[in-house]
Protein backbone atom coordinates (compact mmCIF):
# COMPACT_ATOMS: atom_id res chain seq x y z
CA UNK A 1 0.00 0.00 0.00
CA UNK A 2 2.67 2.07 0.26
CA UNK A 3 2.01 3.29 3.46
CA UNK A 4 5.19 2.17 5.09
CA UNK A 5 7.08 6.10 5.45
CA UNK A 6 4.95 9.37 5.17
CA UNK A 7 5.59 13.12 5.67
CA UNK A 8 2.57 14.67 6.93
CA UNK A 9 2.24 18.83 8.07
CA UNK A 10 0.80 19.06 11.53
CA UNK A 11 0.93 22.28 12.46
CA UNK A 12 4.05 24.08 12.07
CA UNK A 13 5.75 20.76 12.07
CA UNK A 14 6.92 18.24 9.18
CA UNK A 15 6.55 14.68 10.59
CA UNK A 16 7.78 11.67 9.02
CA UNK A 17 5.26 8.93 9.74
CA UNK A 18 6.80 5.24 9.82
CA UNK A 19 5.36 1.37 9.77
CA UNK A 20 1.97 2.62 9.38
CA UNK A 21 0.33 -0.70 8.54
CA UNK A 22 1.71 -2.08 11.57
CA UNK A 23 -0.67 -4.10 14.28
CA UNK A 24 -0.80 -2.42 17.60
CA UNK A 25 -3.64 -4.18 18.91
CA UNK A 26 -3.46 -8.04 17.47
CA UNK A 27 -6.59 -8.91 18.44
CA UNK A 28 -8.32 -6.07 17.34
CA UNK A 29 -7.19 -5.50 14.03
CA UNK A 30 -6.04 -2.23 15.19
CA UNK A 31 -2.88 -0.65 13.41
CA UNK A 32 -0.85 2.24 13.89
CA UNK A 33 -2.36 4.95 11.42
CA UNK A 34 -5.73 4.28 13.10
CA UNK A 35 -3.86 5.09 16.54
CA UNK A 36 -2.12 8.10 15.05
CA UNK A 37 -5.43 9.04 13.85
CA UNK A 38 -6.57 8.87 17.25
CA UNK A 39 -4.18 11.50 18.82
CA UNK A 40 -4.64 13.83 15.57
CA UNK A 41 -8.35 13.68 15.90
CA UNK A 42 -9.07 14.23 19.37
CA UNK A 43 -5.40 16.75 19.47
CA UNK A 44 -7.56 19.59 20.19
CA UNK A 45 -9.39 18.11 22.95
CA UNK A 46 -6.45 16.02 24.59
CA UNK A 47 -3.74 18.97 24.52
CA UNK A 48 -7.20 21.06 26.62
CA UNK A 49 -6.16 19.28 29.15
CA UNK A 50 -2.38 18.17 28.12
CA UNK A 51 -0.75 21.26 27.64
CA UNK A 52 1.77 22.43 29.84
CA UNK A 53 1.67 19.33 31.93
CA UNK A 54 5.13 16.66 32.48
CA UNK A 55 3.76 13.42 30.84
CA UNK A 56 5.61 9.97 31.04
CA UNK A 57 4.57 7.17 28.69
CA UNK A 58 4.01 3.46 27.95
CA UNK A 59 5.66 2.47 24.13
CA UNK A 60 4.68 -0.50 22.79
CA UNK A 61 6.73 -0.39 20.01
CA UNK A 62 6.26 -4.36 19.04
CA UNK A 63 2.33 -3.89 19.97
CA UNK A 64 0.47 -4.69 22.89
CA UNK A 65 1.65 -8.41 22.82
CA UNK A 66 5.38 -7.04 22.53
CA UNK A 67 7.50 -5.42 25.67
CA UNK A 68 5.95 -2.66 26.75
CA UNK A 69 8.20 0.46 27.68
CA UNK A 70 7.39 2.79 30.79
CA UNK A 71 9.32 6.28 30.26
CA UNK A 72 9.59 9.01 32.47
CA UNK A 73 12.81 10.65 30.32
CA UNK A 74 12.47 11.86 26.67
CA UNK A 75 14.17 9.47 24.48
CA UNK A 76 17.32 10.74 23.08
CA UNK A 77 16.13 11.20 19.46
CA UNK A 78 13.42 13.53 20.93
CA UNK A 79 13.46 16.55 18.01
CA UNK A 80 14.49 19.68 19.27
CA UNK A 81 11.18 21.40 18.66
CA UNK A 82 9.41 19.37 21.82
CA UNK A 83 9.75 20.64 25.56
CA UNK A 84 10.74 19.25 28.42
CA UNK A 85 11.11 20.08 32.01
CA UNK A 86 13.55 18.25 34.65
CA UNK A 87 11.63 17.23 38.00
CA UNK A 88 12.71 14.69 40.17
CA UNK A 89 15.63 14.12 42.82
CA UNK A 90 18.62 16.24 41.48
CA UNK A 91 15.61 16.91 38.49
CA UNK A 92 17.22 14.09 36.69
CA UNK A 93 14.37 13.27 34.90
CA UNK A 94 13.74 15.15 31.72
CA UNK A 95 9.77 14.83 31.12
CA UNK A 96 8.21 15.97 27.47
CA UNK A 97 5.93 18.84 27.78
CA UNK A 98 3.11 18.92 25.14
CA UNK A 99 2.21 22.12 23.88
CA UNK A 100 1.20 21.69 20.04
CA UNK A 101 -0.60 18.56 18.38
CA UNK A 102 2.45 17.78 16.71
CA UNK A 103 3.67 16.58 19.93
CA UNK A 104 0.77 14.13 19.94
CA UNK A 105 1.41 12.40 16.50
CA UNK A 106 5.02 12.64 17.10
CA UNK A 107 4.36 10.33 20.67
CA UNK A 108 1.68 8.02 18.81
CA UNK A 109 4.28 7.23 15.62
CA UNK A 110 6.50 6.21 17.74
CA UNK A 111 4.04 3.34 19.49
CA UNK A 112 3.01 5.41 22.41
CA UNK A 113 -0.46 3.96 23.20
CA UNK A 114 -0.40 5.69 26.76
CA UNK A 115 0.07 9.35 28.17
CA UNK A 116 0.63 9.38 31.66
CA UNK A 117 0.47 13.23 33.61
CA UNK A 118 1.93 14.41 36.64
CA UNK A 119 -1.02 16.84 38.37
CA UNK A 120 0.65 20.25 37.28
CA UNK A 121 1.76 22.47 34.62
CA UNK A 122 5.34 23.31 33.62
CA UNK A 123 5.27 26.47 35.43
CA UNK A 124 4.06 25.76 38.33
CA UNK A 125 5.07 22.52 38.69
CA UNK A 126 5.13 22.56 42.64
CA UNK A 127 1.63 23.40 42.55
CA UNK A 128 -1.54 20.29 41.49
CA UNK A 129 -4.32 21.99 40.20
CA UNK A 130 -6.47 18.83 41.42
CA UNK A 131 -7.24 16.22 43.70
CA UNK A 132 -7.28 12.29 42.55
CA UNK A 133 -9.08 9.70 43.99
CA UNK A 134 -8.35 6.56 41.81
CA UNK A 135 -10.79 3.85 42.95
CA UNK A 136 -9.28 0.45 42.82
CA UNK A 137 -11.36 -2.38 42.70
CA UNK A 138 -9.85 -5.60 44.65
CA UNK A 139 -7.79 -8.42 42.33
CA UNK A 140 -9.88 -11.05 40.94
CA UNK A 141 -13.40 -9.06 41.64
CA UNK A 142 -15.08 -7.89 38.36
CA UNK A 143 -17.94 -5.90 39.96
CA UNK A 144 -18.06 -2.27 38.08
CA UNK A 145 -21.01 -1.55 39.52
CA UNK A 146 -19.29 -1.75 42.59
CA UNK A 147 -17.20 0.69 41.87
CA UNK A 148 -19.82 2.75 40.16
CA UNK A 149 -21.96 3.38 43.18
CA UNK A 150 -18.77 3.89 45.23
CA UNK A 151 -17.81 7.02 42.88
CA UNK A 152 -21.54 8.24 43.05
CA UNK A 153 -21.21 8.42 46.94
CA UNK A 154 -17.91 10.16 47.01
CA UNK A 155 -18.90 12.29 44.62
CA UNK A 156 -21.83 13.15 46.99
CA UNK A 157 -19.60 13.31 49.96
CA UNK A 158 -17.16 15.79 48.21
CA UNK A 159 -19.62 17.71 47.35
CA UNK A 160 -21.04 18.33 50.74
CA UNK A 161 -17.44 19.81 51.29
CA UNK A 162 -18.64 22.25 48.12
CA UNK A 163 -15.64 20.59 45.42
CA UNK A 164 -16.82 19.77 42.18
CA UNK A 165 -15.90 16.33 40.99
CA UNK A 166 -15.33 15.17 37.77
CA UNK A 167 -14.90 11.45 36.80
CA UNK A 168 -13.40 9.29 34.10
CA UNK A 169 -12.92 5.60 33.09
CA UNK A 170 -9.22 4.44 33.19
CA UNK A 171 -9.07 2.33 30.42
CA UNK A 172 -8.25 -0.32 32.98
CA UNK A 173 -10.95 -1.84 35.72
CA UNK A 174 -11.57 1.06 38.69
CA UNK A 175 -12.29 4.96 37.58
CA UNK A 176 -10.42 8.27 38.71
CA UNK A 177 -12.41 10.82 40.46
CA UNK A 178 -10.87 14.49 39.81
CA UNK A 179 -10.98 17.35 41.78
CA UNK A 180 -10.01 20.42 40.47
CA UNK A 181 -8.00 23.20 43.07
CA UNK A 182 -6.42 26.51 42.71
CA UNK A 183 -2.93 26.10 42.29
CA UNK A 184 -1.61 27.75 45.87
CA UNK A 185 -0.96 24.16 47.07
CA UNK A 186 1.91 21.58 47.66
CA UNK A 187 1.55 18.36 46.69
CA UNK A 188 2.07 17.57 50.51
CA UNK A 189 -0.89 19.92 51.38
CA UNK A 190 -3.00 18.21 48.64
CA UNK A 191 -2.31 15.11 50.23
CA UNK A 192 -3.24 15.31 53.50
CA UNK A 193 -6.50 16.92 52.43
CA UNK A 194 -7.56 14.51 50.16
CA UNK A 195 -6.54 11.92 53.03
CA UNK A 196 -8.50 13.76 55.77
CA UNK A 197 -11.56 13.95 53.13
CA UNK A 198 -11.21 9.80 52.29
CA UNK A 199 -10.67 8.41 55.73
CA UNK A 200 -14.28 10.57 56.26
CA UNK A 201 -15.40 8.46 53.32
CA UNK A 202 -14.21 4.98 54.23
CA UNK A 203 -15.67 4.96 57.57
CA UNK A 204 -19.26 5.26 56.33
CA UNK A 205 -18.44 2.67 53.23
CA UNK A 206 -17.38 -0.74 54.65
CA UNK A 207 -16.59 -2.18 51.34
CA UNK A 208 -13.50 0.34 50.97
CA UNK A 209 -10.20 0.91 52.39
CA UNK A 210 -6.62 2.97 52.32
CA UNK A 211 -4.84 0.19 52.63
CA UNK A 212 -2.08 -0.10 49.95
CA UNK A 213 -0.93 -3.96 50.56
CA UNK A 214 -2.90 -6.00 48.52
CA UNK A 215 -3.75 -8.88 51.55
CA UNK A 216 -4.98 -5.59 53.80
CA UNK A 217 -7.48 -4.64 51.42
CA UNK A 218 -9.47 -8.09 51.92
CA UNK A 219 -11.55 -7.60 48.76
CA UNK A 220 -12.17 -3.77 49.65
CA UNK A 221 -12.02 -1.34 46.98
CA UNK A 222 -8.54 0.73 47.60
CA UNK A 223 -9.13 4.73 47.54
CA UNK A 224 -5.89 5.19 46.02
CA UNK A 225 -5.43 8.60 47.40
CA UNK A 226 -1.36 8.19 47.62
CA UNK A 227 -1.90 9.46 43.85
CA UNK A 228 -1.98 12.60 45.00
CA UNK A 229 2.38 12.41 45.94
CA UNK A 230 4.68 14.06 44.59
CA UNK A 231 6.25 12.58 41.18
CA UNK A 232 3.04 10.31 40.74
CA UNK A 233 0.84 9.95 37.46
CA UNK A 234 -2.77 9.28 36.29
CA UNK A 235 -3.14 7.86 32.82
CA UNK A 236 -4.35 11.33 31.25
CA UNK A 237 -7.82 12.03 30.02
CA UNK A 238 -8.78 10.33 26.38
CA UNK A 239 -5.33 8.22 26.43
CA UNK A 240 -5.96 4.64 25.34
CA UNK A 241 -4.06 2.01 27.05
CA UNK A 242 -1.90 -0.75 26.09
CA UNK A 243 -5.07 -3.95 26.08
CA UNK A 244 -7.30 -5.74 24.25
CA UNK A 245 -9.90 -4.16 22.83
CA UNK A 246 -8.05 -0.41 22.90
CA UNK A 247 -10.04 1.02 26.08
CA UNK A 248 -9.13 5.06 26.69
CA UNK A 249 -9.06 6.25 29.75
CA UNK A 250 -12.49 8.65 29.41
CA UNK A 251 -13.93 11.60 30.77
CA UNK A 252 -17.81 11.01 31.21
CA UNK A 253 -20.40 12.75 32.18
CA UNK A 254 -22.57 11.32 35.50
CA UNK A 255 -25.19 10.57 33.47
CA UNK A 256 -22.79 8.07 31.03
CA UNK A 257 -21.71 6.44 33.93
CA UNK A 258 -24.48 5.57 35.33
CA UNK A 259 -25.34 4.03 31.93
CA UNK A 260 -21.91 2.17 31.20
CA UNK A 261 -22.17 -0.80 32.36
CA UNK A 262 -18.13 -1.92 31.23
CA UNK A 263 -15.53 0.40 31.70
CA UNK A 264 -13.94 -0.66 27.98
CA UNK A 265 -17.84 0.14 26.23
CA UNK A 266 -14.95 3.20 25.80
CA UNK A 267 -12.61 2.44 23.77
CA UNK A 268 -10.40 4.00 20.99
CA UNK A 269 -13.75 4.00 18.73
CA UNK A 270 -16.32 5.10 20.65
CA UNK A 271 -14.35 7.24 22.38
CA UNK A 272 -13.54 9.22 18.94
CA UNK A 273 -16.77 9.09 17.58
CA UNK A 274 -18.84 10.34 20.97
CA UNK A 275 -16.15 13.15 21.67
CA UNK A 276 -16.20 14.61 18.17
CA UNK A 277 -20.15 14.62 18.28
CA UNK A 278 -20.75 15.78 21.84
CA UNK A 279 -18.11 17.80 22.84
CA UNK A 280 -15.55 17.29 26.06
CA UNK A 281 -17.55 16.74 29.45
CA UNK A 282 -14.16 17.74 31.24
CA UNK A 283 -14.09 21.21 29.35
CA UNK A 284 -14.76 23.72 32.28
CA UNK A 285 -13.22 21.60 34.54
CA UNK A 286 -10.55 24.37 35.39
CA UNK A 287 -13.79 27.32 36.29
CA UNK A 288 -14.26 24.63 38.85
CA UNK A 289 -11.02 25.21 40.57
CA UNK A 290 -11.62 26.15 44.94
CA UNK A 291 -9.51 26.54 47.69
CA UNK A 292 -8.72 23.52 49.57
CA UNK A 293 -10.75 23.10 52.61
CA UNK A 294 -11.72 20.38 54.99
CA UNK A 295 -14.33 21.86 56.34
CA UNK A 296 -18.16 21.30 55.40
CA UNK A 297 -19.71 24.06 53.68
CA UNK A 298 -23.02 25.49 54.59
CA UNK A 299 -24.76 27.58 51.99
CA UNK A 300 -27.00 29.75 53.13
CA UNK A 301 -30.63 28.95 52.40
CA UNK A 302 -31.81 30.12 48.74
CA UNK A 303 -28.19 30.76 47.77
P1 LIG B 1 -7.21 0.76 37.09
O1 LIG B 1 -8.54 1.42 36.92
O2 LIG B 1 -7.22 -0.62 36.53
O3 LIG B 1 -6.72 0.84 38.50
P2 LIG B 1 -5.22 2.75 36.69
O4 LIG B 1 -4.65 3.47 35.52
O5 LIG B 1 -5.89 3.61 37.70
O6 LIG B 1 -6.19 1.60 36.17
P3 LIG B 1 -3.42 2.04 38.85
O7 LIG B 1 -2.60 0.82 39.04
O8 LIG B 1 -4.45 2.34 39.86
O9 LIG B 1 -4.04 1.92 37.38
O10 LIG B 1 -2.42 3.25 38.75
C1 LIG B 1 -2.82 4.59 38.76
C2 LIG B 1 -1.82 5.41 37.96
O11 LIG B 1 -0.52 5.25 38.49
C3 LIG B 1 -1.69 4.96 36.50
O12 LIG B 1 -2.66 5.57 35.68
C4 LIG B 1 -0.28 5.35 36.17
O13 LIG B 1 -0.20 6.71 35.73
C5 LIG B 1 0.46 5.19 37.47
N1 LIG B 1 1.12 3.90 37.51
C6 LIG B 1 0.59 2.71 37.78
N2 LIG B 1 1.48 1.72 37.69
C7 LIG B 1 2.64 2.29 37.37
C8 LIG B 1 3.96 1.81 37.14
N3 LIG B 1 4.29 0.52 37.21
N4 LIG B 1 4.91 2.71 36.86
C9 LIG B 1 4.60 4.00 36.79
N5 LIG B 1 3.37 4.52 36.99
C10 LIG B 1 2.41 3.68 37.27
MN1 LIG C 1 -6.56 2.82 39.55
MN1 LIG D 1 -4.11 2.83 42.07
Amino acid sequence: MGRDKIYVEVGKRKLHLSNLDKVLFPDDHIVKAEVIDYYLSLAPTILHHLKGRPLSFVRFPDGIQGEQFFQKNRPEWTPDWIEYIRLGRERKKEYIVAYEEATLVWLANLACLELHQIHSFHHYAEKPDYLVFDLDPPEGKNDFNEVKALAFALKEELENYDYHVFVKTTGGKGLHLLVPIEMQYTFDEGFAVAKKLAESFIKKHKNTTLHLNKAARKGRVLIDIFRNKPSQTIVSPYSLRGRDGAPASAPLTWDELQATTHPHEWNLQSVKIQTLERGDPWEAIRSWAVPLHTDKRTRAPGV
